[in-house]
């Protein structure tokens, strides 16, 4: 089970739907100046280099980060402006990078990074890692960090564990739910953790990311997540994003985020930014969003 190693998809599509979302929720939750708890069950290795290593053999970020950075300096000699929220989402990765020549990109934060460097000093970040090597490459790239006091980090398995932490202090809570899914067993244990996780905690945001497989339990999951968010009478947004539509091959071609407790302003703010991200990040004419919330 110990087969994924995240490096391996820094910077795809796949990231940058996640964090672009990521990183809205948070600046929403900080709209309060109220102490907030956030969550990472799987956190990875926290950040990346993308000219060596795992990252720069899959090549991922050419597809992904690399893409849309292109589309970003073509739309920017044209005069046309990007949504605020890609905006948001390429300075949290051009920060990582200021040190790079040109403005490129070499390095590509993972959701712990990104995180930690919103975090405000009220703030906690809480990140679980599993992965035996993993953890230590996290422990020692979240030393590094000014932010590494507010930051506790488990090699524990979050499913089990998620339920310990609810409810924050604070009762704010973010709480990122990012699997491999390598073990199919996890789409269960996803359910069970969150069928725990809002039992204690059902006014927290989750955030729940998944990979649009032809796998039955793949395509079951937002259904899924529908019924968790509906028996607690809790509003939810669902985002999809594919880039391509080729069948026959197996590379991911798209994924999807379930959020319980969506800020109210996620909707106009990914209805801003998935045509623009449609348009970067689209490989051919099945290209294509889905957005979709239900409101209480
Ligand atoms: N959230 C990261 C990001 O956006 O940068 C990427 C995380 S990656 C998709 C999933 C990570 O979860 C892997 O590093 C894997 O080792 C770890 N993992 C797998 N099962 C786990 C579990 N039950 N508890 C905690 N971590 C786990």
């Amino acid at each position: 089970m110990f087969s994924y190693r995240h490096a391996f998809h820094a910077g795809s599509h796949a990231d940058i739907l996640k964090h672009l979302v990521l990183i809205h929720l948070v600046e929403y939750l900080q709209e309060k100046p109220g102490a907030l708890t956030m969550v990472d069950t799987h956190a990875g290795a926290g950040i990346y280099s993308l000219t060596d290593g795992f990252a720069a053999v899959s090549n991922e970020a050419s597809g992904g980060i690399y893409r849309l950075m292109q589309f970003a300096a073509e739309e920017k000699v044209a005069g046309r402006s990007l949504s605020a929220g890609i905006e948001s989402y390429l300075d949290c990765i051009r920060a990582e990078n200021i040190d790079s020549a040109n403005g490129e990109i070499h390095i590509y934060p993972g959701s712990p990074f990104i995180l930690a460097r919103l975090m405000r000093p009220q703030d906690r970040l809480k990140l679980f890692e599993l992965h035996p090597r993993e953890i230590d490459v996290l422990r020692h790239n979240i030393d590094q960090l000014k932010q590494a006091k507010q930051t506790d980090i488990y090699a524990a398995d979050s499913f089990t564990r998620l339920k310990g932490l609810l409810p924050p202090p604070s009762r704010r809570g973010l709480v990122l739910i990012d699997p491999s899914y390598e073990d199919k067993q996890d789409y269960r244990y996803l359910e069970s953790a969150m069928e725990e996780a809002m039992h204690r905690f059902a006014t927290g945001c989750y955030a729940i990311w998944y990979p649009m497989l032809s796998r039955r339990e793949s395509a079951a999951l937002p259904d899924r997540m529908k019924k968790i968010a509906g028996s607690h009478q809790r509003p939810w947004l669902n985002v999809e994003l594919r880039v391509e539509n080729s069948p026959k091959e197996r590379r991911l071609q798209a994924s999807g985020l379930f959020i319980i407790n969506p800020p109210w302003t996620l909707e106009k703010h990914l209805a801003e930014s998935l045509p623009i991200l449609t348009k970067a990040l689209g490989q051919d004419s099945g290209a294509q969003f889905l957005l979709k919330s239900f409101e209480v």
